[in-house]
């Protein structure tokens, strides 16, 4: 069994010197040096046996608010051939249709979560591709796996169709809005710049409304300028005076765009209080991906400028192993390191840790949960002081306390995958 880098000892305990990002303390500065009580599995006032950290960071557990468990760890069987957008939406497609039985997705789903929490996530969103008939194959599987890991992890589920998957949203999409609000799930979309594309986002609207669903999109995962569906939805929901959560994700273009012209509709997106989520890896593994060129852009989205106008800006893993994403493994250290070298992070304000914390929580309406007194003590210990020794390494011995117990932080091994990677 795997548990860190040293012995935390269970019961009444505190936690000296810890090092903690001054933002999940309500302290102003980047980082602070304290003392983190636990009693009967909680953050406590109460001082117990002491623990010297010797100024070892200590952060919350993470949420990661946009990822794909459903299409998680398919790649050995269904590789993207040319790395590009279509080849993914397309090897994808035909994976589905001949493989994502329940026990394929259940399976998949649980590997994945199985990585997140030992990693030290609590917290996690997915999309669930929900063209019919997979809707009925995968959301009674997503219903089962929250059931199994609560407490664990909270998980959320949101449906996932492209804009264009039906003639009419309004008919095509309705028994799935009906299957999403039977599970207490997000109702999703991915939007392309077609040209009834208001049509189809206030049929969209019509069915999230009539149910009292939240949104979360796919928008504008491109570099191309032209592409503006997050504009569309900022104004339509200005329009309507939508006030359920609406969390848009990608968002690549505004970064290829005339500033004037992006900023105009960051300034909408601002005022119609979009949550927006950036999935840096995937970015820059999918954008401006041309065979024999070398990529200029990076894909990410305008996050400095969001996070200047207010706008609540979240980072999360989204694709891992498949051919949206041929990498990646529900670690949301790895996924803020990358934000932070990709977005140019560091050099700017010291609580971009939110991103993956408190940003997260606020955009699923989930309680924020705060290195103070009478919270749960779900905490991750690292072997590193500051950021850039927390950065530089994977911290692949980091300690996960959950209820104040370091939990087996053993990874599942990929084997136990082999018997669903056979060509179909
Ligand atoms: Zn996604």
């Amino acid at each position: 069994m795997m548990q860190g880098f040293r012995d935390i000892p269970e019961g009444h305990i505190t936690l000296k010197n810890a090092t903690v990002p001054g933002c999940c303390v309500g302290a102003d500065e980047d980082l602070v040096t304290t003392d983190i009580s636990i009693k009967d599995g909680k953050i406590s006032e109460n001082p117990g046996t002491p623990v010297d950290l010797a100024n070892a960071m200590v952060l919350p557990c993470f949420t990661d608010m946009h990822t794909h468990l459903d299409k998680g760890h398919i790649l050995p069987r269904a590789a993207n051939p040319d790395g590009s957008f279509m080849g993914a939406l397309t090897t994808v497609a035909a994976d589905r249709s001949a493989n994502w039985s329940a026990e394929d997705v259940a399976t998949r789903m649980d590997f994945s979560l199985k990585c997140a929490f030992a990693h030290g996530t609590k917290a996690i969103r997915t999309h669930i591709d929900s063209l019919s008939p997979q809707d009925e194959i995968s959301w009674p599987v997503f219903a089962e796996m929250r059931e199994a890991w609560a407490g664990r992890i909270e998980l959320q589920g949101s449906s996932l169709i492209g804009c264009d998957s039906y003639e009419s949203i309004k008919d095509g999409y309705a028994s799935s809005a009906d299957i999403v609000a039977e599970h207490g799930g997000i109702f999703g979309m991915v939007t392309y710049p077609v040209p009834d594309l208001k049509q189809r986002l206030g049929e969209f609207f019509d069915l999230a409304g009539a149910r009292g669903l939240e949104a979360d999109f796919h928008s504008d995962e491109t570099m191309d300028p032209s592409s503006e569906t997050l504009r569309l939805i900022a104004e339509m929901v200005l329009e309507a005076g939508w006030d359920r959560p609406v969390t848009v994700g990608h968002c690549c273009s505004l970064s290829a765009q005339d500033e004037a012209r992006a900023f105009d509709t960051l300034d909408l997106v601002a005022n119609a209080g979009l949550n927006i989520v950036s999935l840096p890896m995937c970015n820059l593994y999918l954008q401006d991906r041309l065979t024999g060129r070398t990529p200029r852009g990076r894909g990410i989205t305008l996050v400095h400028e969001m996070k200047a106008r207010g706008i609540n800006v979240s980072f999360a893993s989204d694709n891992t192993r498949d051919p949206f994403y041929a990498y990646g493994d529900m670690d949301m250290i790895e996924v803020l390191r990358q934000a932070i070298r990709i977005g140019h992070l560091d050099h700017s304000d010291p609580d971009w840790f939110t991103s993956v914390d408190a940003n997260p929580r606020n955009a699923m309406t989930i309680a924020t949960s705060k290195l103070a007194p009478g919270e749960t003590a779900d905490l991750v210990i690292c072997n590193a002081r500051r950021w850039s020794e927390l950065f530089a390494r994977p911290q692949s011995d980091r300690i996960v306390l959950r209820g104040g117990r370091a939990i087996d932080t053993t990874l599942p091994a990929y084997s136990t995958l082999d018997h669903l990677m056979e060509i179909a």
